[in-house]
Parts: structure tokens; sequence; C-alpha cells
């Protein structure tokens, strides 16, 4: 039987989750638990460069010390590179995709020109229609292509349940990158939908790649999650929150003397809820009481101690 809603959270083992990682994953357990859902952690280590196995355990245990339950076989989606893969390959034999040789700082200021109905800084769409002869020239100078999704700047509408309407337009988005990673968009749909999540909470900062990932959960068949995207949190000076803010982590912070309850109170009130143990919140949440605008840390956590 499918379970009515399932949350997740999903962070990239890349560092220690700081403060504002924490209360959004607050926010996601909660919205899960709220109605009875179940909650699941995946670890987004795409990125083999900078992820580490460390990281992932910091996180995994910060998460739990929050009070957090969740399954502990947890999916790594490093390990799932031939599925995302055959998700790629799939796309391309429906004629879906294309190559793309442009370097980061083409792309850059080819999108810098006016594209009429895309958005900012979306892919202009330069190797869409490339000849075989301009494909074999591009090769040949050595170039590895990525792979890129064709659309037709296709827009869509979601209802958030923190932000409300937000309609997006759709770019060629990258599907593998030229390093042959897949990219966090392609992985992100085939994980929600291969796990069940109904339900996705996550930084606002992803709100604008959401209309990308409806899109390609339309193509592949899957139904779209409910969407929540938690504001950002701020250090001091108003720039979102980096190290250099203060004691941002849960180590920083207890070794400043904070206690684990004393942090979770203090994320729960900055997004409007009441304080306690989390599925006790969770008992009495709704999604109108989380705080819509970005919080800055206490005065007391603004140092390095
Ligand atoms: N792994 C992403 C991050 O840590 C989050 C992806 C998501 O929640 O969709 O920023």
């Amino acid at each position: 039987m499918r379970i009515v809603t399932r949350g997740r959270f999903a962070p990239s083992p890349t560092g220690v989750l700081h403060v504002g990682n924490l209360r959004t994953a607050i926010a996601a357990y909660i919205g899960a638990r709220a109605v009875g859902g179940d909650f699941v952690v995946r670890i987004e280590d795409l990125d083999r460069a900078n992820s580490t196995v460390e990281h992932e355990q910091s996180q995994i245990h910060d998460l739990r010390a929050l009070g957090m339950e969740f399954d502990p076989a947890i999916i790594r989606q490093s390990e799932r590179f031939a599925v995302y893969d055959e998700v790629i390959a799939d796309l391309t034999a429906r004629g879906l995709t294309y190559e793309c040789f442009c370097s980061r700082r083409e792309i850059r200021e080819a999108a810098s020109a006016p594209n009429g109905a895309l958005p900012d800084g979306a892919y202009p769409g330069t190797c869409r229609d490339l000849s075989a002869a301009e494909k074999r020239e591009r090769v040949r100078a050595g170039r590895p292509p990525a792979i890129r999704l064709r659309t037709n700047a296709e827009s869509y509408e979601l209802v958030d349940a923190i932000r409300g309407v937000y309609r997006g337009t759709v770019d060629d988005v990258v599907l593998r990158r030229n390093d042959g990673v897949p990219a966090y968009n392609v992985a992100v749909v085939v994980d929600d939908a291969w796990q069940d999540v109904t339900q996705v909470v996550r930084g606002d900062d992803l709100l604008s790649s959401t209309p990308r990932q409806i899109h390609l959960q339309r193509l592949l068949g899957h139904a779209s999650p409910e969407y929540a995207h938690v504001p950002l949190v701020l250090g001091a000076d108003g720039e979102r929150l980096a190290k250099r803010h203060g004691a941002v982590t849960l180590a920083d912070l207890t070794a400043l003397g904070e206690s684990v309850q004393v942090v979770r109170d203090e994320l729960l009130t900055s997004l409007g809820l009441p304080t306690g143990p989390l599925d006790e919140v969770a008992r009495r949440f709704d999604w109108s009481q989380i705080d819509k605008s970005p919080w800055t840390i206490p005065l007391r956590w603004q140092t390095r101690g």
C-alpha cells in the first residue's frame, strides 16, 4: 500500500550541516509527521570530489540529535549512476536530448543576451541544432559534450505550501555534465519518484529549479510531489549564512555551551513554530504557521567562540 505522505531531506555531504540546513530539515520532518507521514534521508553525493563519508555521518548524527527518526537504510546517489544513465538514455532514445559542447564562459556570455521567453541565466540553446559537421569539429577540438534536455520554454505553475503560487519557465537543463556525472535535476526527480516521496521541503534557493523538475516528472510519467520552499537563513551582514558568520553548526553551538534542545527550540521559534520535541510540535502543525521571511541568526551565535 502506498504511504499517504512521505517527506525527505536530501543533503549533499560536502560539509557539516549549518543551522540553515538544520532548520529546513526540521520543517521537512514536521511537515511529513504532521499528517502521519514518514520521512527519509537521502545522501546526494553526486559531487564525488567534495563529498565525504565523514560529512555524511556528521549530517545523519545532527539530524538524529535534533530528534528526527528515519530509516537507517539510507540511499546514496553515488551508488545509482547506472539508474540515472538509463533514464538519460531513455530520453535520448525519445529524441529529447542533445549534446552540448559549450563552456561555462560561453554560456554566461550568451545567456546575458536578451533571449525572449527564457528565464535569467537560462541556456540559450547554442548547441541545439548543430549539424553533424559542426559536432565533429567540436569533438575533434577535444571537448567532451554534456547532455541537455530539449525543451520548448514550457511553463509550469505550482502552489508552494510556503511561497504560494509560483510560475517558472523551463530551459534546456543539463542531464549529464561533460565529466560524465548525472545532473542534480535528473537524480532528484528519479529518486523522489523511486522513494515514493510525496512532499519536498527544501531551501528556497531551489524554487526556480522546481519547474524543471516538474517538466522531467511529466516526461518520465511520475506524479509531482507537493512542494514547500523554506526561506533562507542570513548572517548579521544580510548575506546567506556561511561559516564566517559565527557559530553556525550544531558542534559550534554545543562548544559555545548551547544544548541541542535550545538550538532546536531556537530554530522552531525562527520558523514561527512552538518549541518542544519535533513529533509533539508536528501534532499541532499547519503550513500557514511558517514564517515567510528570511531569518537572521541570533546575536549570541554571531561569534566564532
Ligand atoms: N542536495 C541538495 C542540497 O543539499 C538539496 C536537493 C533537494 O532538496 O532537492 O542543496
